[in-house]
């Protein structure tokens, strides 16, 4: 196929499900253009039905503002350590610098691709034994991929260090019949142009406690103190879900689940028509996981065959892309510890993502497949 004639195939593209536009003109007929409003309220309101009836949520201006008022609530501030999955996307790590504070990076696990519990543990007692107890532990569920729930939050608990569970990729997955985005101390969402659902930009925290909420909207909208005046005892910041943005939320809200289902069945699609090729591996759910396979990800058997099928693909108008790169292999964040055993830097040489948005057609699917293919044969 020529490429000027090939319809270019996204990794990720957004998805709307129909009734957004509805949702938005209300906020217009009403003039609630602002941040605030009955769609904000009415977003809020669907994702905690859908995570769990005894969580909170703020819906905010992203993922990232997210995890920046997450690690404030946790009591993160200047000369702190946190540890963090080494890798993710840089948005999971970048909060902590915000704060004044450090990220210790941590490797992964094989099962799950996310932190591991061993190199975790043997940071926390390194730091400890060095007179620094890590403040907060950012664990991230990878592509949907829960991470190791149980071990994590055991270590956790053992050492009263706090999580902030990082579920921007992981809306719809759960661990034990559980929502992701609801086991960390706080969680956070992510509603980025890429994601499951998407609001174009925008992210949410979520807690089970109430005042979690509550002081997350206080800050995001200023940190304005009761008074008729404008009157601030507290830094604030701007980091409110604007009423429009939520209203393509709530549209969203509504085919959530169809998203889960498409995207975990092109996973399906993909493992059956490229299973029989040993040069090629998925990552299998453990029992008790359910990832809403944001993205399926290939492992290949070498840097230079996953090159190969990049650049083929590439070349038939489909992008697909390597695996998150480690952030303890970022320049930004060459001066900051890290606790490795090899797994994310051997999974970024080897690792692929594949186009895996909940709008692709059967035709693409064939079209993806069959460039894999002819590279493997
Ligand atoms: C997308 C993403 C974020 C950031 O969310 P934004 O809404 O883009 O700010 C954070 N962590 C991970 C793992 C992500 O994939």
């Amino acid at each position: 196929m020529n490429i000027i004639d090939s319809k270019k195939i996204w990794l990720s593209s957004p998805h709307m499900g129909g009734t957004e536009q509805k949702f938005v003109k209300e906020a217009f007929d009403t003039n609630w253009v602002a941040p605030l409003g009955p769609n904000v309220n009415g977003f809020e309101k669907d994702i905690q039905a859908y995570l769990h009836k005894n969580v909170h949520v703020a819906a905010l201006s992203s993922g990232t503002a997210s995890l920046h008022l997450g690690l404030k609530l946790l009591g993160v501030t200047v000369g702190d350590e946190v540890l963090c999955q080494s890798m993710t996307f840089a948005a999971s790590a970048n909060p902590i610098v915000y704060l004044g504070a450090k990220p210790v990076f941590i490797d992964s696990e094989r099962s799950t691709w996310n932190i591991c519990p061993k190199q975790l543990e043997i940071a926390i007692k390194d730091k400890i034994s060095k007179g620094k107890k890590p403040k907060a532990i950012i664990a991230v569920h990878l592509y949907g991929m829960p991470y190791n729930i149980e071990a994590i939050h055991q270590i956790s608990e053992k050492y009263k260090i706090p999580i902030l569970e990082d579920s921007a990729e992981a809306l719809g997955s759960s661990y034990q019949g559980i929502k992701c985005g609801t086991f960390g101390d706080i969680a956070i969402l992510s509603f980025n142009g890429n994601k499951i659902i998407t609001t174009s930009g925008g992210g949410a925290l979520v807690s089970k406690k109430q005042e979690h909420k509550e002081k997350a909207i206080f800050w995001a909208t200023q940190s304005r103190d009761q008074a008729p005046h404008y009157e601030h005892s507290e830094v604030g910041y701007n980091y409110r879900m604007s009423n429009i943005i939520a209203g393509i939320g709530r549209g969203q809200m509504e085919v959530l689940e169809d998203h889960v289902n498409k995207r975990r069945s092109n996973f399906e699609f993909y493992k059956k028509n490229l299973q029989g090729f040993l040069e090629i591996n998925f990552l299998e759910e453990p029992i008790g996981y359910v990832s809403n396979r944001w993205l399926t990800c290939i492992e290949t058997t070498s840097y230079e065959l996953r090159e190969k099928i990049r650049l083929s693909l590439a070349e038939e108008n489909i992008e697909s892309r390597p695996l998150w790169k480690p952030m303890h292999q970022q320049a930004v964040f060459a001066d900051c510890d890290a606790y490795l055993n090899g797994v994310s830097d051997d999974l970024f040489d080897r690792g692929l993502c594949l186009p895996s948005g909940s709008n692709l057609e059967e035709e693409d699917l064939h079209r993806i497949v069959s460039v894999i293919k002819n590279v493997l044969r």
